[in-house]
């Protein structure tokens, strides 16, 4: 048997150490490993330090005399601490650590958990694909009818698989927030306070630094209160979840949104009971289909395709770069200063991720990661950027959501179409507009929307390619309608400079 267990500092919740689930035997001690040298290596979101630490020191806590809690330098030096004895750990989230565990002739690697489709099962749906492009949406169906997810026998409930056209609402325009309860905020403990003592040390020490505030913990750090955000969500603002999913309000930063994918990626919670809770709520009628189906495909469609496409498309992925897209991020970007820039939209995203770490999908996608694309960044740097900023960016998730889905890089592996628009997009699902000192409709002059004039630009630097994707070649033609576009061109060119 074992001499230990390892838990990454994702592996925390109990379906992680179950016996029944494959884990390990319950006499086997199990050992966690807190090395500093990870915290070097990038910097961090001082919010996303605090959680993990937070998260790795109240488990240990609740584990007591059966968990050995290594403060070391690195891995490799933590695992000195149990001998050369036979350690199993389950499968990590990362090529790099995978790379590693799998390079100790004493480390045994269990299959991973934390999603709802194994490895193997995922391997069989894209063989079967054959050459096909791998399609989230059609992964997503295959998920529902393997999982029996709200399913009426062999058809999906409500007829439909896809709801997503009651769920692209934009905000209502007469108020300033949604108006559902508060997402649950936890209560630090002394655990909080002594973490964060450390990072002050490491901060003062000079050899570790962060950015972004050190606010209160904002998200749950232990199972209990990650359940108590789950059931929160589910009881309060589930229901309401679906028809503004996509939709933004400037003084209401969470909106309809669960908040939980913090606790998710933690392993605090498992995917499997956030979707059945959902699945529960709709059947009894608390809250509508459309809700219920738009956060299921959140979670058992997109979560779990990201994971699995991270391991499938391989380690070199990360490094796809279809558009030359060379520029380095500017100092406001990366120092998250909102002052940077005075489009309001980019300027109140990058105030949320200074003072969370955290803001919904659409202004990752929409605004943040839209003018990355369209200014030209390195994909490689844009990856990195997330990873480090947000409370819940892991390897797994921020390569292929980032890569993929936001910068293209990939030239159409994870989606059909580059995500980017105009400034009328931003406009139609948002109040950040009417207060800009730039207007979403002009693309030439002092009142230009660097969104506007943003996305002309991009699809002339990239006509060739976008001219043979059948989802752009209408809007590629909306070049030639351009009577400015010289003008355009010179004015983004000076932008850049
Ligand atoms: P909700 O809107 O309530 O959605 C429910 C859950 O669905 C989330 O908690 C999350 O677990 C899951 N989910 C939805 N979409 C995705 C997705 N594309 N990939 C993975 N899970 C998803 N999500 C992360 O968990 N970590 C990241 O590092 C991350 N980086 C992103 C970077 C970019 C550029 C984009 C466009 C999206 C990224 N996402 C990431 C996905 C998504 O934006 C966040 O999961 C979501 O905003 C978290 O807030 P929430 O928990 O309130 O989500
Ligand atoms: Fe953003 Fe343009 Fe709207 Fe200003 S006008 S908020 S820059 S989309």
């Amino acid at each position: 048997p074992a001499v230990a267990h390892w838990l990454f500092g994702d592996q925390l919740g109990p379906h992680f150490i179950d016996p029944a689930r494959g884990g390990p035997r319950r006499d086997v001690p199990l050992l966690m490993i807190e090395a500093r040298g990870v915290f070097r290596r990038r910097r961090f979101h001082r919010a996303k330090a605090h959680l993990i630490l937070s998260a790795m020191r109240h488990r240990a806590a609740e584990l007591g005399d059966r968990v050995r809690y290594v403060k070391a330098d690195s891995y490799r030096e933590g695992l000195e601490a149990v001998g050369d004895g036979p350690v199993t750990v389950h499968h990590p989230t990362s090529h790099a650590a995978l790379g590693f565990v799998r390079s100790l002739p004493s480390v045994r690697v269990l299959p991973a958990r934390g999603f709802l489709v194994t490895h193997d099962a995922f391997t069989s749906w894209a063989a079967a694909r054959g050459t096909k492009q791998l399609r989230q949406e059609d992964f997503y169906r295959w998920v529902r009818q393997a999982h029996d997810l709200l399913m009426e026998g062999d058809r999906p409930a409500g007829g439909r698989w896809n709801l997503d056209h009651d769920n692209r609402q934009p905000p209502p325009r007469d108020v300033t927030a949604l108006g559902v309860p508060a997402p649950y905020r936890p209560r630090e403990s002394a655990i909080d306070e002594e973490v964060r003592a450390d990072l002050d040390r490491w901060s003062r020490d000079g050899d570790v630094r962060f950015v972004g505030e050190d606010a209160p913990r904002a998200f749950p750090a232990t199972r209990r209160e990650a359940l108590a955000a789950l059931h929160r969500f589910a009881d309060h603002r589930l229901a309401t979840f679906g028809a503004y999913e996509d939709a933004i309000l400037a003084k209401d930063a969470t909106m309809s949104h669960s908040l939980l994918s913090s606790s998710l990626n933690l392993g605090l919670l498992d995917p499997a009971e956030c979707v059945e809770l959902a699945e529960t709520r709709w059947r009894s009628g608390d809250v509508p289909l459309n809700s219920a189906e738009g956060f299921v495909r959140q979670i058992a469609g997109w979560r779990e395709f990201v994971w699995h496409v991270y391991w499938h498309f391989g380690d070199e992925y990360r490094d796809r770069n279809v558009l030359r897209h060379h520029r380095a991020l500017p100092d406001w970007f990366t120092e998250l200063s909102p002052e940077g820039t005075d489009a309001n939209c980019l300027s109140h995203a990058l105030d949320q991720v200074r003072g969370a770490g955290w803001t919904h999908h659409i202004p990752r996608l929409m605004i943040l990661g839209s003018f990355a694309l369209q200014r030209g960044w390195e994909p490689r740097a844009v990856t990195d950027w997330f990873h480090r900023s947000f409370v819940d960016g892991y390897d797994w998730v921020m390569v292929p959501n980032v890569v993929g889905m936001s910068q293209y890089a990939d030239g159409g592996r994870m989606t059909t179409k580059p995500y980017t628009s105009g400034g009328a997009y931003i406009d139609r699902m948002s109040d950040y507009c009417g207060p800009c000192r730039y207007k979403p409709s002009v693309r030439v002059g002092e009142d230009a929307c660097p969104f506007t004039s943003g996305y002309w630009n991009l699809l002339h630097r990239h006509r060739e390619r976008f001219e043979h994707n059948a989802r752009m070649v209408q809007a590629v033609r909306g070049l030639d309608r351009l009577r400015d576009l010289d003008e355009l061109l010179a004015q983004e060119a000076a932008r850049e400079d």
